[in-house]
């Protein structure tokens, strides 16, 4: 169908099917078979095969994808991690060199500090709140820039403007992990960056009930990754692509009612007098709140905060809390909480988590579709023991 014009809700529910329904299904048939006949192919990388990432289920979400990014092209994956070792071995060789945003999502800083850096691959790490210091990182070898839409866990908001255009003027590959705000709220192609990066195992599926991992961008760019990947082999299961396109298409409902409800309960918290400070860009009082107003649509379902007491207060409100489940992950229906000290970051060593500000005492809220009120009454009963 054309897609120009076309509204995002309408893309994911239309984006990418097949002209005519097969066999009149409304809904795209699974396309359980590992292979395919051979129609005379001249590279390899056309053979259909389900690691090549190319069936019928595959080639709906890459065209669904792009069209909810505007970007030329994508590609699903295996995993989020997936994803983002990929792309870093489609563009980095040994000896090269790339700048990463301080604070990321803990398996991305493993990866980027252990498997790059044991294949000689260097990185050194930017402040992205100040784009006066990134020239002095340069090396002649540098190659990516590398940055998160809102900081995993603590919902920062680097001048991703700023990012975009430093890559462009230095011949650097932006890429830049949509996860936390997905193409609802802010659409990085649209912003100047070259490759965008999705962990589908967050809101773009949204059910908890997959893993899952997206590369949005330019289509030279997603064609390299794609070359990549085929020889790793994470490729994304067909049934596993079924579940993923049914979650998008309640994408945009989803992701607005968790934003409502994040801002919700991120002003409850701050009011509260046993909260010693909550992490959400929608609030007023986040340092970069305007910028954040200026580039998104909308702030997300994540927030993270620390209340009064240490750890053992943290603990003992997580332990109290009825509804959100103490669980990792996050972007699901379901209302999940977390350390990240214990999980999402447990990885990454305490000095350098307490040099970026995740002390052992923060607690992570990925706000799920439960009423809002339930969740704030729940939170409530939870501070008062
Ligand atoms: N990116 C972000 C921001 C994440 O939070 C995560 C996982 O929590 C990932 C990437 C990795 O995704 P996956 O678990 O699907 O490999």
């Amino acid at each position: 169908m054309e897609e120009s014009g076309i509204r995002l809700e309408t893309k994911l529910i239309h984006a990418g099917a097949p002209e005519n329904p097969i066999e009149g299904a409304v809904s795209m048939p699974v396309f359980q078979s590992s292979t395919f006949l051979y129609c005379g192919q001249g590279s390899y990388h056309d053979l259909k095969y389900i690691r090549l990432n190319n069936t019928p289920n595959h080639v709906l979400l890459h065209r669904k994808l792009a069209a909810l990014e505007n970007a030329e092209a994508a590609l699903v994956t295996a995993s989020g991690m997936a994803a983002i070792s990929a792309v870093f071995l489609a563009f980095l060789s040994p000896g090269d060199h790339f700048l990463a945003q301080e604070c990321l999502y803990g398996g991305t800083h493993g990866f980027i500090t252990k498997d790059l850096a044991g294949l000689g691959i260097s990185c050194d790490f930017f402040d992205g709140d100040d784009p006066d210091s990134w020239e002095n990182l340069l090396r002649r070898e540098t190659r990516v820039m590398y940055v998160e839409t809102m900081t995993n866990p603590l919902l920062g908001v680097a001048d991703l403007q700023a990012v975009a255009d430093f890559s462009k003027a230095h011949g650097l590959i932006s890429i830049i992990d949509n996860t936390f705000a997905s193409p609802v709220n802010f659409r990085p192609p649209e912003w100047g960056y070259d490759l965008s990066l999705h962990s589908g195992t967050k809101y773009l599926n949204g059910h908890s009930d997959i893993v899952a991992g997206a590369v949005i961008g330019r289509g030279e760019l997603v064609e390299k990754v794609t070359h990549t990947l085929n020889h790793l082999g994470g490729s994304l299961d067909p049934h596993a692509c079924f579940l993923l396109d049914r979650g998008l298409k309640t994408l945009a409902v989803r992701m607005r009612y968790q934003n409502d409800s994040a801002l919700e309960i991120a002003r409850f918290l701050e009011a509260h007098p046993k909260i010693e400070n909550v992490n959400y860009p929608g609030l007023e009082s986040h340092p970069r709140h305007q910028r954040a107003r200026d580039l998104f649509d909308g702030f997300s379902g994540m927030l993270s905060f620390e209340m009064t007491g240490g750890v053992e207060a943290a603990e003992r409100f997580i332990g109290n809390v009825k509804i959100p489940f103490v669980a990792p992950s996050l972007g699901g229906v379901e209302s999940l909480i977390t350390r990240p000290a214990t999980t999402s970051h447990s990885g990454m060593p305490p000095r350098d988590r307490e040099a970026l500000g995740i002390s052992d005492t923060l607690i992570r809220f990925s706000v799920g579709l439960e009423a809002t009120d339930d969740l704030i009454a729940d939170f409530d009963q939870a501070l008062k023991k």
